[in-house]
């Protein structure tokens, strides 16, 4: 039986007329041959029919939940959700028809794998009964409870999850924008385009040239990636371009296993990868993206590439909602996610505060599947259950050296906290076995973290 709806719900409150002009728009770009493909659609009212009548459901959904992001967080948030609760409507709202992981992409940057290894569709997350809607979310209404995208469509929600990830603050850095980054200092922290672009730039730059990392301050997101980042260039420049440079200029002293790291580096590398510290005079004020000269505040240095990598803070829509705190960053409930700023709305991923969590995918998912149990329990009536969180970080510096940190992480006065003796860091003593092991770790975990997300 067709689930009844009320006169505004969803993207069917689109006026008609609306609908079949951004429609035809898209028919005409192309779009609608690769939504059928992706399991991503355009705002169509058919599909998303179709899958709340498979919940079931006589009189209407039990509840509405819409996601915005389908990423590390929201995917996994989408899909265990429904899992829990089939007869709960879930929307999953996604700008692009596919997802590249940044975790991996690196490798790109070495050639040692392309960019379609990193690239997944939504048919998975369909077949799951999730409404996966191809929009781009531009208001939140936290008072009538519905979103708004940029196709017009209008999404009502009992409850609302974001996962929308990071944006870029370049004004720290003069001389630096979001067109500088996609035309010639790419930034690559969010895989695609620019991870290609950089790769190519890495490409045809001279043997003996420079390549300069412009590493952000604290917090950012994945905290070892520009470390990872250094050896996975190093590593193509070794065999290609062997007289050439990687500098590292950090804004910060210290870095995320930076012992591991430097002895690695050391071992593959030897010389070519330096690392300076900001009281070192690594930390960047201005680019001249031209000429490629970076100012520091001790001296200038020219590279023949340069990826800098800006100043991060929570994706725009949750600054636009006014979901983010001064940090640029979203508060939450660390239980259940549930945002300090609007009731009803969760924010989970890289755009929120989540205590001692790293900004990480492995993070995305364990908080995902923490805010879905919450939103679940929000909807019956009950109380939350105690929440567990796992961390893994895995870098690969050489095709067999691989290095680890990881922690379980429980809630201690509202606050999430690693718990004691967990996890920790792979051994600085660990023989090449173990460090090739670590490889094959890294790799399965990429396997089963995707297919957790996309199957
Ligand atoms: P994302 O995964 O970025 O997902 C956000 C999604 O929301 C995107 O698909 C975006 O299109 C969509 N979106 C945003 N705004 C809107 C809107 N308004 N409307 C509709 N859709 C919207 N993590 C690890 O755990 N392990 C690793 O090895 C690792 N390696 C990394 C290497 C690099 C080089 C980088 C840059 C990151 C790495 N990470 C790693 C970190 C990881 O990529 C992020 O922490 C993770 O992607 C965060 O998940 P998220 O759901 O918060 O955001």
């Amino acid at each position: 039986m067709p689930v009844q709806k009320s006169p505004t719900q969803g993207p069917e409150s689109l006026p008609r007329r609306t609908f079949l002009a951004n429609s035809a728009k898209a028919a005409a770009c192309g779009i609608l041959s690769a939504s059928a493909a992706t399991g991503w659609m355009l705002p169509a009212q058919a599909r998303a029919e179709r899958n709340a009548a498979k919940t079931g459901a006589a009189s209407g959904p039990k509840a509405r939940v819409v996601i915005v992001g389908g990423g590390y967080g929201g995917a996994i948030a989408a899909k265990y959700l429904k899992m829990a609760e089939p007869d709960v409507r879930v929307t999953l709202i996604e700008r692009s028809p596919s997802y590249v992981s940044c975790p991996l992409s690196n490798e790109v940057l070495s050639g040692e794998r392309d960019i379609d290894s990193l690239t997944f569709d939504y048919r998975g997350l369909t077949r799951r009964g999730v409404a996966v809607i191809g929009d781009e979310v531009s208001a939140i209404d936290p008072e009538q409870r519905y979103v708004r995208g940029t196709s017009g469509g209008r999404y009502n929600y009992d409850k609302l999850i974001l996962s929308p990830g990071i944006s870029f603050d370049y004004s720290p850095i003069a001389g630096m924008s979001e067109e500088v980054a996609a035309t010639s200092i790419p930034h690559a922290w969010k895989a695609g385009a620019q991870t290609l672009l950089l790769r190519r730039q890495i490409e045809a730059m001279p043997n003996g040239g420079a390549v300069a990392i412009v590493a952000p301050p604290n917090p950012f997101r994945c905290p070892p990636g520009p470390y990872e980042r250094a050896a996975q260039i190093a590593l193509y420049l070794k065999h290609h371009k062997p007289k050439s440079k990687v500098l590292i200029f950090d804004a910060k002293d210290r870095f995320s296993k930076q012992a591991l790291f430097e002895a690695g580096w050391k071992t593959h590398y030897g010389d070519m990868i330096e690392w300076v510290s900001a009281a070192g005079g690594g930390a960047i004020e201005a680019i001249d993206p031209k000429s490629r000269t970076l100012t520091g505040l001790v001296e200038d240095f020219q590279a023949d590439v340069v990826n800098l990598i800006p100043h991060q803070r929570a994706a725009q829509i949750a600054i636009t909602a006014g979901l983010t705190d001064d940090s640029g960053w979203c508060p939450v409930d660390q239980q259940t996610f549930e945002s300090k700023m609007h009731p009803n709305i969760y924010v989970i991923g890289d755009a929120a505060i989540a205590g001692a969590m790293p900004k990480s995918g492995y993070a995305a998912n364990s908080q995902g599947k923490v805010c879905a149990a919450a939103v679940a329990a929000a909807i019956n009536g009950d109380t939350p259950p105690a929440p567990s969180y796992v961390n893994t970080c895995y870098s690969i510096l050489a095709p067999e050296h691989g290095i680890s940190v990881a922690a379980v992480y429980q809630l201690e006065e509202g606050a999430i906290v690693p718990v004691p003796g967990s996890g920790g860091l792979s051994p600085m003593d660990a023989d090449a076995r173990e460090r090739a092991m670590e490889v094959q770790f890294a790799l399965g975990w990429f396997r089963n973290i995707t297919a957790d997300m996309f199957t």
